[in-house]
């Protein structure tokens, strides 16, 4: 059964386990993976950054209720969140970093700041 190199797609000769035909292939095939992870993480980082901002900037006292068309015209990304706590009444309380928000009834939101 012959392989191919992974990167160029030539056919490889010799041990069994090889993945690239040279030194060439196997550093330009690793170059584009970790920089497309990099970037992946570069942009998910920033959009961490814009919804803490925007959480920081809106929650000047520590508690504040806003909208959501607040946040929405903030560009606030719900996606994006570092973690969820979830409170024994029910309530789940979303947290990027130490800035939290809570939904509340009619698209309002309590914006929290975790000491
Ligand atoms: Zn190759």
């Amino acid at each position: 059964m012959k392989k191919n190199c992974l990167e160029c797609g030539e056919p490889l000769n010799g041990r069994i386990d090889k993945k690239f035909c040279s030194d060439y292939c196997r550093n330009t095939y690793n170059n584009k993976i970790n920089k497309d992870s990099k970037n992946l993480i570069r942009n998910i980082n920033n959009r961490l950054r814009k919804n803490h901002r925007l959480l920081s900037d809106l929650n000047t006292t520590g508690k504040t209720k806003v909208t959501r068309t607040k946040l929405l015209d903030g560009n606030f990304d719900f996606n994006y969140f570092t973690s969820i706590y979830k409170t024994k009444t029910g309530n789940t309380y979303y947290y990027i970093y130490n800035q939290g928000y809570l939904a509340l009834d009619n698209d309002f939101y309590l914006l929290i700041k975790k000491e």
